[in-house]
């Protein structure tokens, strides 16, 4: 059985805590790894690590560092397929979706590679009399990310490549359930010469999570998970002193507008409701579908998830994959049975000849879901495509500034008009305009509103980059002759 082991101080250990967690291949159900747990001395090791180094790496020079993260760029590039690979075998998405994450992760490493200009500061002139007055940013120290399963590439890239061009040194905390890609991405920073101890890797449960929140040398978190959990971990990590950004769950909507065209829209919201078999938090899983749209469109959506190719993620023709785990795919089935919606599409039961252990729950499609319903308030986060009948654009408007959540949502028009009063009303983070899937570029920045984000920066982008450094601000005098005017007096420009 393979044995997949910490990432601390530029090497791999199995750690001290002798507990370990099983990592499933989803499309069969077997075992096929076992991941190291750690508890709180492995944790503290790879914080020493980190803090060791963290001297020597903020000393480095912006084109040192920025050189590194061109290197490290060039090797996650040339190895996207073998990442692709771990990514499926563990989480159970299509290799084409895979590749997909890595690259949008690779967008980031590319972002960061402009750490010289992301990184200058500002510069005043005389502002007063033979002084000038400059400001610039500083690394935290010792940065922590903690990550869910559906992005186990993507999401640490969100992060690590940001704090680590800033001058930070990290501990990355990954889900326990797909842990391979983040040893795939320590041995490319290793070979792309950064230094031992500026990134590492702990795996484990809430053992470790725990152990980083409350850790003192740990400058800052970052968690991107369920919204409990995000909640949880802002509470307690502030509490700890530490700077916290904690992106959670969604119910992302879509609304379909009449004037739309009703076939792309249908087309795009079967790719957005279905792909990584709805375990994205971008994924569309309610359809507003207003007035006279709504039936052409259920029956739209309808044809296309019938249509869906669910098999192994490794299999060339699949479109859709597995759920990640046993529990997840009886937790979505279980929503369809107490539905008491109309089930247009089930997927439940689905079989995938030659694969009877895998995870498998199809494209399920339910129409006529009541605000009210669990499977309208609760985060499914599984292949089911939620529609919403209403009258009104208003009240399409309405139900999503009521939701809770506030990550990403989209609008289907070919009303100008419409998309912007709609882009200026809604109370959400990403807004698309016919682009169901919004997930803003590196050089943007990706958070969402309410109980989808707890902290006040969202990740990568301009905001990344003032999450992980804080402002100096320096006021400094160079006199030609010796300064004889000191007052007691508040000091005011003269
Ligand atoms: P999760 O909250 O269960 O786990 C996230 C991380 O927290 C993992 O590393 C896990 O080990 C750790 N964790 C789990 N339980 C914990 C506990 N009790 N105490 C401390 N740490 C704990 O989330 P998941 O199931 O891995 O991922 C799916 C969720 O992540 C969905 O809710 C999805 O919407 C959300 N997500 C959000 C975004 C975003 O950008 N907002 C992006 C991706 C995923």
């Amino acid at each position: 059985m393979r044995e997949i082991g910490h990432w601390i101080g530029g090497a791999e250990t199995p750690g001290t805590s002798g507990r370990t967690g099983p990592i499933f291949q989803p499309a069969t159900g077997q075992i096929q790894a076992r991941v190291a747990y750690a508890d709180p001395a492995d944790v503290d090791a790879a914080v020493q690590a980190a803090a060791k180094a963290a001297d020597a790496w903020r000393e480095t020079s912006l084109v040192a560092r920025a050189r590194i993260m061109f290197a490290f760029r060039e090797l996650l590039h040339r190895n996207i397929d073998a990442v692709a690979e771990a990514i499926t075998d563990e989480h159970g998405k299509t290799l084409a979706d895979a590749r997909g994450e890595v690259t949008r992760g690779l967008e980031v490493v590319e972002f960061a590679c402009g750490i010289p200009h992301l990184l200058k500061g500002e510069y005043s002139d005389q502002v007063s009399t033979a002084v000038d007055a400059y400001s610039f940013r500083q690394p935290l120290g010792v940065c922590a990310g903690v990550t869910p399963f559906n992005f186990p590439a993507m999401v640490p890239l969100w992060m690590h490549p940001v704090a680590i061009a800033a001058g930070n040194t990290f501990v990355l905390k990954p889900s326990e359930r797909d842990p391979s890609a983040s040893m795939l991405v320590a041995k490319f920073y290793a070979e792309a010469g950064l230094p031992a101890g500026v990134f590492n890797v702990v795996h484990g449960d809430k053992v470790a999570v725990e152990a980083l929140l409350d850790h003192p040398g740990v400058a800052a978190v970052s968690f991107v998970g369920s919204t409990p959990i995000a909640k949880f971990v802002h509470a307690r990590a502030t509490a700890s002193g530490k700077r916290v950004q904690a992106l959670g769950g969604a119910k992302n909507h879509a609304v379909v507008l009449p004037d739309a065209d009703l076939d792309t829209a249908a087309a795009e919201l079967t790719a957005a409701g279905y792909g990584s078999a709805g375990q994205r938090c971008m994924a569309i899983s309610v359809v507003v579908a207003v007035a006279e749209a709504a039936d052409s469109l259920v029956e739209r959506l309808a044809t296309r998830a019938a249509a869906i190719k669910v098999g192994p993620g490794r299999a060339a023709d699949s479109e859709m994959g597995p759920l990640v785990t046993a529990e997840a795919a009886a937790r979505v089935s279980g929503y369809v049975e107490r539905s008491d919606a109309r089930v247009v599409v089930d997927g439940r039961n689905l079989a995938v000849p030659g694969h009877d252990g895998g995870y498998w729950v199809g494209p399920t499609l339910l129409d006529g879901v009541t605000p009210t319903s669990e499977a309208y308030t609760d985060e499914i986060f599984g292949p089911v495509l939620a529609v919403v009948r209403v009258e009104t654009f208003e009240e399409a408007i309405a139900l999503i500034n009521a939701n809770p959540y506030g990550n990403g949502v989209a609008i289907f028009t070919t009303s100008g008009a419409a998309a912007r009063r709609f882009t200026r009303e809604v109370q959400v983070g990403m807004v698309g305009v016919n682009v169901p899937i919004p997930v803003p570029m590196a050089f943007y920045s990706f958070g969402g509103w309410k109980d989808s984000l707890f902290g006040d920066t969202h990740v990568h982008g301009a905001e990344g980059i003032r999450f992980y450094t804080r402002a100096k601000a320096v006021t400094s005098r160079w006199p030609e002759s010796v300064s004889t005017d000191a007052a007691l007096h508040f000091p005011t420009a003269r």
